[in-house]
């Protein structure tokens, strides 16, 4: 082959042909409420105790970290309640690893996921890497989820894995547990609730935790990205029975987890009420998002998670970049006509309804 060749002269997969790496745009700007991530740094204190972990873990980072994440593992139970063990949670690279693990075991050649559109941009991704076949069937108008509509999806597309976001990226939309428990009562399909919001939640406490005991084939899916404030550390974990956990050991490469991955998020953990002191703020400047948006004359979607869907707008692309262009990054995702908007920091959130305020052709 000639030195330096284009993708189109190597043997790249069929089917990532034209594809582009995905992802949201990552630009250089002063508020940034496009991803979702809690605004607020952990104190210095707990960063002093992540520095003195690293270093800690540096004497022995000649060897191979925990492969299985013992410490952490128990930590993330712990967090969890439930009378949860290390045997019931796995945790990887970001909920974007845990998944792919899931998918990796329960998916594969010949076999579908199913979800509930709009939802989660990620989920086709991770579908694709692994070769399982991604169906999506809509949700309601009012972008919920009922029983009877999940259990009639099933029953049409026969999927090996079902995945139910709640609260929902990128509507903010909780499914109640009464839903859970009728589509799991009906289906031994594995069902995954993607709970990265839930700590968002108005009633965070109404988790699928509460059915891992009742039902085997549930997994109950976190991120320690969101409320945890620690995106950069890069964890995602889960909860649901132990042979669950069993097929991700299968599947997970070696030492998946790096050792300073792990000491982060045990000093985060060790941290838990600091780490998420600012919930309640981000959950009130969330609220005031859905009050003051309307009253500003803009439609929004009720949301149960940091991030609030804002409309309608007859050119959304052109307000995303009159907003970028006041230095205001938000997100262009979801149903026609709207944009997200993470809950920010109180001077982050004057600035985005200050240059909203600003771009005549918004209304
Ligand atoms: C942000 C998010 C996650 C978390 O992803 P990480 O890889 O853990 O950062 C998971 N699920 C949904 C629906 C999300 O929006």
């Amino acid at each position: 082959m000639r030195p330096n060749p284009s993708l189109a002269d190597l043997p790249l997969r069929p089917e990532l042909v034209g594809e582009e790496p995905y992802g949201a745009p990552q630009l250089d700007v002063p508020v940034c409420l496009n991803v979702n991530e809690n605004p607020y740094p952990p104190t210095t204190e707990i960063r002093r105790a992540m520095a003195d972990a690293v270093m800690d873990v540096t004497t022995r980072v000649n060897r191979y970290p925990d492969r299985e994440a013992t410490n952490l593992r128990w930590a993330l139970a712990h967090y969890l309640g439930h009378g949860l063990t290390i045997d019931n949670t796995w945790a990887a690279n970001g909920s974007n690893e845990v998944m792919t693990h899931l998918l990796g075991a329960f998916g594969g050649p010949g076999r579908r996921a199913l979800t509930f559109t709009p939802t989660y941009s990620m989920y086709p991704e991770y579908a694709r890497n692994t070769h399982t076949d991604y169906i999506t069937v809509p949700r309601r108008d009012d972008f919920g989820l009922d029983g009877r509509l999940v259990l009639d999806a099933i029953d049409e597309h026969r999927p090996d894995v079902v995945i139910i976001t709640t609260p929902n990226n990128p509507t903010g939309t909780s499914t109640s547990l009464d839903v859970f428990e009728e589509i799991l009562a009906g289906t031994d399909a594995i069902v995954v609730a993607d709970e990265a919001y839930q700590e968002f939640a108005a009633h965070p406490e109404d988790t699928a935790l509460r059915l891992l005991s009742r039902y085997g084939n549930l997994v109950v899916s976190r991120t320690m990205s969101k409320a945890f404030a620690l995106a950069g550390g890069r964890v995602g974990y889960f909860a649901a029975a132990p042979a669950i956990v069993d097929a991700c050991r299968i599947v997970r490469l070696p030492y998946h987890l790096s050792a300073q991955t792990q000491a982060l998020a045990e000093v985060a953990l060790a941290h838990a009420d600091e780490m998420l002191a600012k919930v309640d703020l981000l959950r009130e400047t969330r609220d005031e998002m859905l009050t003051r948006l309307p009253a500003m004359g803009f439609e929004i979607v009720p949301s149960d998670a940091n991030f609030v869907l804002v409309g309608r707008f007859a050119d959304r692309h052109a307000v995303w970049q009159q907003l970028l262009d006041r230095g205001v990054l938000v997100r262009e995702t979801g149903p026609a006509g709207f944009l997200r908007v993470s809950a920010g920091t109180q001077p982050e959130m004057e600035a985005f309804y200050r240059a909203l305020a600003q771009i005549e052709d918004a209304r």
